[in-house]
C-alpha cells in the first residue's frame, strides 16, 4: 500500500478564500472588518518571523492587523497594559500574544489576562476549560488545522482509535480532546509511555506532536492508518517531521508530509478563529 499525501497547502488555501469571502461579505454590510491584534515582546528572529507571517496573511484576508509590538525589556505591568487595552478595543476582534515571551516574563500568566472571546490562539485557561467540557469557545489553530484536515479527506472519527504522541498544552492535549469531542476512542503517549510502537500500532487515526524527527518508523504504524505529522524539525537535511515519512508511508492509507501537511494549517485557522471571535462579540 502507498498512502495517499493529504495535501496541508490545497487545504489551508481553501480555507484562506473562505475566510476572505467572510470578510469581504462582513465589510460590505458596512460593518468593520475583524483585527487581529499581534503582540510580539522582545526580537526573538523565529518569532519576528512567525509574527510576520501572520500579520501578512490577515492583509491578504482583508482582516485589519494591529500589531504591538513591545522591548525585550518590557515588564509585566507593560505587557498587560498593552492585552488591557487589546481587550477593551472595538476594533480589536482577536489577540494573538506571541510565545515565548522573553526571560523574566510569565508567558501562561500574561495569556490568561487576554479575554476568552479574543483568545484567538484557544490558550487562556478559560478557553482550556471550555474545550475540556465540550462547550462553544475558541480552540488552538494548530490542534483544529489537524481535525480540519481529516474531515477534508472524509477520515471517520467516531469510534476510531486515536493515539496521540505528545501532550504539551499547546498540541497534544488540545487535539486530543478534540479528538474525544468527535467520539473518537483517545490514548496520550508521551516520553514515559511503554512500548510506544505496540500502542501506536493500534491507532486508526495517529498524530504524532513530539518534536523528534523520525520518532515514528514503520513499526507504530498500523496498516491502513492516517497518520497526521504535526512535528516540525529542522535537521542537517532539512525540515522533518516526527514520522520517519518513507517508512510510513508504505503501510499507511493517508499521511501528512513536512513539509506541506499541518504546518500551512496553523495560519488558516488563525485567520477563522479571528473571524469566529468577530462573530462572537456581536453576539
Ligand atoms: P513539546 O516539547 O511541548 O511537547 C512534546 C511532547 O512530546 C511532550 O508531551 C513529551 O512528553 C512528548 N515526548 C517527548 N519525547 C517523546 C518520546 N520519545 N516518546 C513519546 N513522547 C515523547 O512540543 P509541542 O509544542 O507539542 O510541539 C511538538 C512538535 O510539533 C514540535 O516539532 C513543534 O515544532 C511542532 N509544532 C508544529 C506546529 C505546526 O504549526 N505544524 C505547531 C506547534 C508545534
Amino acid at each position: 500500500m502507498t498512502a495517499t499525501i493529504i495535501d496541508g497547502r490545497e487545504v489551508a488555501a481553501r480555507i484562506r478564500s473562505e475566510v476572505a469571502r467572510e470578510v469581504e461579505a462582513i465589510t460590505w454590510r458596512g460593518e468593520r472588518a475583524p483585527g487581529l491584534a499581534t503582540i510580539l515582546v522582545g526580537d526573538d528572529p523565529a518569532s519576528a518571523i512567525y509574527v510576520a507571517n501572520k500579520r501578512k496573511a490577515c492583509a491578504e484576508v482583508g482582516i485589519a492587523d494591529f500589531h504591538r509590538p513591545l522591548p525585550a525589556d518590557a515588564s509585566m505591568a507593560e505587557v498587560v497594559a498593552v492585552i488591557g487595552e487589546c481587550n477593551r478595543s472595538a476594533e480589536v476582534s482577536g489577540i494573538l500574544l506571541q510565545l515565548p515571551v522573553p526571560e523574566g516574563l510569565d508567558g501562561a500568566a500574561l495569556t490568561a489576562t487576554i479575554v476568552p472571546e479574543k483568545d484567538v490562539d484557544g490558550l487562556t485557561p478559560i478557553s482550556v476549560g471550555r474545550l475540556v467540557q465540550g462547550t462553544p469557545g475558541l480552540r488552538p489553530c494548530t490542534p483544529l488545522g489537524v481535525i480540519e484536515l481529516l474531515d477534508s479527506y472524509d477520515v471517520a472519527l467516531e469510534g476510531a482509535e486515536a493515539v496521540v504522541v505528545g501532550r504539551s498544552d499547546l498540541v497534544g492535549k488540545p487535539v486530543s480532546f478534540l479528538l474525544l469531542q468527535r467520539n473518537a476512542t483517545v490514548t496520550i503517549c508521551h516520553s514515559r509511555t511503554r512500548d510506544l510502537a505496540g500502542v501506536c500500532s493500534r491507532a486508526d487515526v495517529l498524530v504524532a506532536a513530539v518534536g523528534s524527527p523520525g520518532l515514528i518508523g514503520a513499526e507504530h504504524v498500523k496498516p491502513g492508518a492516517v497518520v497526521i505529522d504535526v512535528g516540525i524539525n529542522r535537521t542537517d537535511d532539512g525540515l522533518r517531521g516526527d514520522v520517519d515519512f518513507e517508512a510510513a508511508v508504505g503501510r499507511a492509507r493517508l499521511i501528512t508530509p513536512v513539509p506541506g501537511g499541518v504546518g500551512p494549517m496553523t495560519i488558516a485557522m488563525l485567520l477563522r478563529n479571528t473571524v469566529a471571535a468577530y462573530s462572537l462579540q456581536r453576539g
